[in-house]
């Protein structure tokens, strides 16, 4: 597969064409940011423990029956994706309050929610990622309401396939967040899953084995991430296969 031109780059990956029209190279970055880039830091081995926490659940996913853009592994920073039209909105699912959820709302973090939650953010960062409601995205023409739909079955689908994943690997999923792009007609799940984009609490002790380790200045942010890779490879194949999950 040939890496060329370089097509994008975000804050934590970059993406490339490739000698295929419809496949591109996504690389994960070191960089760690917060604050929408406020800060900002490079972090060893940050892009390669993403991609390997990301590649295993996006797999695992995949063997779920949920489709994503997903196609293989190139080396350890880098993946092979379907080429998508990234739909501008971030669908944050959560099971328990925290984060911006908690400070918004005036409760407690870790406060466990009556039902499950679906926000929606448009990607901006000018305007600061601000959350939109379903009437609006749908108002101003950035999803259909069929779109908007799949989006949400799929990240219910998504929340239930990961809640067991992570019980086995002895973590809570708190919240995450999902991007989704068009790929020849439907919607498919894109970006990446990872501690960068979810908040991963130890079960037993609350640890925080995610990104508030960085943005909060807890420490030991790729030692945790680690834990994480660690804990989901014992999960996945020390379970004879993703099936029984
Ligand atoms: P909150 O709204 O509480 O800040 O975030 C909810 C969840 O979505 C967290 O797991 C957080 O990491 C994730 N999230 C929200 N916005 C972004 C974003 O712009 N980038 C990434 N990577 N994750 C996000």
């Amino acid at each position: 597969m040939v890496r060329a031109d370089k097509l994008y780059e975000g804050k934590s990956k970059a993406v490339f064409a490739t000698n295929q029209k419809d496949l591109v190279i996504i690389e994960h970055k070191n960089t760690a940011t917060a604050f929408d880039g406020a800060k900002k830091e490079e972090l060893v081995d940050k892009g390669r423990i993403c991609a390997a926490i990301s590649n295993l659940i996006f797999e695992h996913l995949t063997k779920c029956g949920i489709t994503t853009h997903f196609v293989k592994e190139l080396s350890g920073t880098e993946i092979l994706a379907k080429k998508v039209e990234v739909i501008p909105v971030e669908v944050i699912v959560r099971n328990v309050a925290a984060g911006g959820f908690a400070k918004k709302y005036g409760v407690d973090e870790g406060c466990e929610l009556n039902n499950i939650t679906f926000e929606f953010c448009i990607k901006s960062d000018i305007l600061r990622d601000p959350m939109i409601n379903q009437c609006q995205l749908t108002a101003l023409g950035i999803v259909t309401r069929k779109e908007l739909d799949t989006m949400l079955e799929v990240s219910g689908k998504i929340n239930t396939l990961l809640i067991k994943l992570f019980c086995k690997a002895g973590i809570r999923l708190v919240d995450f967040k999902l991007e989704f792009g068009r790929y020849k007609g439907d919607v498919i799940l894109c970006d990446e899953i990872s501690p960068d984009s979810c908040r991963l609490w130890d079960s037993t002790t609350g640890k925080k084995l995610d990104k508030d380790r960085f943005r909060r200045d807890l420490g030991k942010v790729m030692d945790a991430y680690q834990e994480v890779l660690d804990r989901l490879k014992t999960a996945l194949l020390g379970n004879g296969g993703t099936e029984k999950l």
